[in-house]
């Protein structure tokens, strides 16, 4: 941790002259969201604002953290790079791949023994590069950030997108792909368009059974899934200050479900309480002397209407509890209407499973409130009527709420504690019954709640709430009680009600653990070997892509014209296909199968043109691979549009795909395409996609002068002898033609260059 305590204070150090730097540049005070981002700005001090919206900047993040589902191919393309070390303190978190089913013990045995292989390579990777492990077991990976790394006015990325929820200590934590984190640690700068800035003002203070959950959950409501897309949501205000660290990082974790960049409160008292209740005092320390800089200017927040692009306004003492569902988290109800909304919309009401806990929710505050119910129950004699969960977000956390008796209380309830690992929260839960697809209602304090998450049947009404509400209901087993106006009938026939909850922000007797499940890296880890079975089927280590041979492309296959929307998960299919984002060969087998042919309008079935025949999208491409055939894929608008997975980008490189040519690009995919060394180009004229056809050998001329702001000539040899020459236009710049030139940008990081 020493490490961080040098960076953290390099990082302090450069504030008070960066921050006036960058007043100087925009001419007016500042959000806190623009200091932590000028900052942070790669280039150094300010020279010149930039437009919220509109502007790229390249920044450098002070660390970076990744999850085991995806870490592995970040650390695979890191091991491209070439460098001894990361450049940035980075860890690894082995969380989602263990499978809820019994409870946390015999959970966790099997999931070690299923995934052995992928946590043995990440440990020994983790080792080599000079990256903290956590092992499997050791807890989600942002509540083990929260706990352990995430600081006020800090900057950091992760492969995830759930990051923001490091945001509740006043960091910038940004959710991005495997390729963004890998530049990261091998010391290039990162890319963001400067984001818009939405403020919600908190006044008022929550009490009774409303929890820090429901301001997120009626934000939602308010911005909608779609409401928060590259902005970043800045919380001030009188009830900012009087929620618990803890409860902050609920919020913006949340932040991802409403589209947001992050989410971010400033430092306060609560954050400073939380830093030294997690052994961090020193920390703390700091942040104290330079705490003006680790908030807005006081201006910003007297006037937010003429800082921020939107603000919103919402008074905790009147917020009411919220229950949001089901299939959307942005579907919002006050628990005084829930009650009408089951029954008007055919809901079932009968509760099948609480579950309380995972990253959203699961501090010390969230369990012990929840447990104050739970031992309600046990009092009035009440069992619960509904299963019930508890996950706990990290091994500290259940470490602690174990000593201090929650979880004996939870168990008297009939709860059943799981792994500290995100479980059910990614339909890593092999729910009993879930194969015969019943029309069924569960409630979780978790984040999601499309379609299918939890436990993959696509008729569970999953409901989001607060670990309150969520153990309250399961309490009752019913979807419609209210606990802060009806009774429960207990074993003894009589009318019972539930107080209010109680619990505590930090443990009065701090925080312990046994074994955290931390393994620091070796010092030198230059001896360390890495951990791949040549023979595996979820583990491939990556052959640097070939570069470019200095010519026009000539005689490219067209392999696909995809018709309509073509997102990530079209390119590149999640579900099943998770267990191989290790192994760049088998997953390629997944490229584009759900792109729609628009030849045929079937999934999957495009022509083999050296053979006349249809068959799958991978294994045509394939077929050209094996004879030399380049070929280019074909796209609409907006290709590429969804998460910002790298698999989407390496599975046509890997396979030889030459190009990518459409109307429109969704930015990610873009650079994604461009990192690998892919050609990336859209129709100068849309209308051109109608040219192409099904039978093409298509050229792509003037790569010799390739350059920025010039455009580049295809050829359309049509089969029945005919031609088509139409202009495409490219963005790239001067350097990502050098990852062109070079077969990739992790081939010139690695050449030094
Ligand atoms: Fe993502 Fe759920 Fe795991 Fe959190 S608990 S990191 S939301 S899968």
């Amino acid at each position: 941790m020493a490490f961080d305590i040098e960076m953290i204070k390099a990082v302090y150090d450069k504030y008070p002259t960066r921050i006036a730097a960058a007043r100087k540049a925009t001419g007016r005070p500042l959000t806190l969201t623009e200091k932590i981002l000028y900052a942070h700005l790669s280039e150094g001090e300010a020279k010149a604002a930039y437009e919220r919206g509109v502007s790229y900047v390249d920044f450098k993040p002070d660390r970076v953290a990744m999850q085991d589902a995806t870490a592995q191919m970040a650390l695979l393309q890191f091991m491209q790079a070439g460098r001894d070390q990361v450049a940035v303190p980075s860890t690894v978190h082995c969380d989602h791949l263990i499978q809820a089913e019994v409870g946390a013990v015999a959970d966790l045995t099997k999931a070690k023994d299923k995934n052995r292989e992928v946590y043995d390579f990440l440990a020994s990777v983790s080792n080599k590069y000079g990256i903290g492990f956590w092992k499997p077991g050791a807890g989600i990976i942002h509540q083990v950030v929260l706990e352990n790394y995430a600081f006020p006015g800090g900057m950091m990325i992760g492969t995830d997108s759930h990051t923001p929820n490091a945001g509740g200590l006043g960091m910038i934590a940004i959710g991005v792909g495997g390729a963004d984190a890998c530049d990261v640690m091998a010391g290039l700068p990162w890319e963001l368009k400067f984001p818009k800035l939405i403020g919600v003002k908190l006044t008022g203070k929550l009490s009774g059974w409303t929890s820090a959950k429901d301001v997120i959950l009626k934000v939602a409501g308010i911005l909608t899934v779609k409401g928060g897309t590259g902005a970043v949501v800045e919380y001030f205000g009188e009830g900012a200050n009087s929620l618990s660290a803890t409860g902050k990082g609920t919020i913006c974790n949340m932040g991802a479900e409403i589209g947001a960049t992050t989410s971010i409160f400033g430092y306060d008292e609560k954050s400073a309480a939380y830093l030294r209740g997690t052994d961090r005092s020193d920390i703390a320390d700091m942040a104290d002397q330079i705490k003006e800089h680790l908030n807005a200017d006081s201006e910003v927040y007297a006037n937010p209407e003429q800082y921020f692009d939107q603000v919103i306004e919402i008074n905790l003492s009147e917020l009411e509890p919220h229950i949001n569902g089901p299939f959307t988290p942005d579907l919002a109800w006050p628990l005084s209407k829930f009650a009408a909304a089951v029954k008007e919309n055919g809901w079932p009401a009968k509760l099948e499973v609480g579950l309380i806990g995972s990253c959203t929710n699961s501090s010390y505050e969230d369990i012990s409130r929840a447990a104050s119910l739970a031992q309600q129950a046990v009092d009035k004699k009440l069992l619960a009527k509904s299963e019930y969960t508890i996950t706990p977000g990290s091994e500290q956390v259940r470490f602690t709420v174990e000593r201090d008796g929650f979880l004996n209380v939870f168990d008297k309830m009939g709860g059943v504690v799981l792994a500290n690992a995100c479980g059910p929260c990614i339909g890593q839960w092999a729910r009993h019954g879930a194969e015969k697809q019943e029309k069924n209602s569960i409630i979780t304090s978790f984040n999601r709640n499309f379609a299918k998450r939890a436990d993959g049947n696509p008729n569970t009404h999953s409901f989001v709430a607060s670990p309150e509400i969520v153990t309250a209901l399961a309490i009752a087993g019913d979807l419609t009680f209210n606990p802060m106006t009806d009774t429960l009938t207990n074993e003894e026939g009589q009318q019972v009600k539930l107080e209010e909850p109680r619990g505590l922000e930090l443990p009065t007797k701090g925080f312990a653990v046994e074994d955290a499940g931390y393994q620091a890296p070796a010092e030198d880890g230059s001896s360390v070997e890495v951990i791949v079975d040549p023979k595996s089927e979820r583990l491939q280590l990556l052959e640097p892509f070939q570069p470019w041979e200095g010519t026009d492309l000539k005689g490219l296959k067209l392999l696909i014209k995809a018709k309509g929307k073509c997102t990530t998960d079209h390119i590149s299919m999640a579900g099943p296909w998770l267990r191989f984002r290790g192994h760049l060969d088998n997953i390629s087998n997944n490229m584009l199968i759900g792109a729609v042919n628009f030849y045929n309008e079937e999934t999957n079935k495009v022509k083999n043109q050296l053979s006349g025949e249809y068959a799958e999208v991978p294994a045509v491409q394939r077929q050209y691979k094996l004879h030399g055939v380049g070929s280019i894929v074909v796209g609409d608008e907006n290709y590429g549009e969804g998460s910002s997975r790298e698999h989407a980008a390496m599975e046509p490189r890997f396979l030889g795909v030459r190009a990518i040519l459409v109307k429109s690009f969704a930015r990610i995919h873009e650079t994604n395409l461009k990192k690998q060394g892919m050609l990336a180009l859209t129709f100068a004229n849309p209308a051109d996609y109608e040219l192409i056809q099904e039978d093409d050998s298509i050229d792509i001329v003037g790569l010799e002068s390739f350059a920025p702001g010039v455009q580049l000539t295809v050829v359309l040899n049509h089969a029945d002898g005919s031609k088509d020459e139409i202009r495409v236009n490219h963005t790239y710049n001067a350097g990502q033609i050098e990852w062109f030139k070079a077969g990739s940008a992790l081939n010139l990081i690695k050449a030094g260059v």
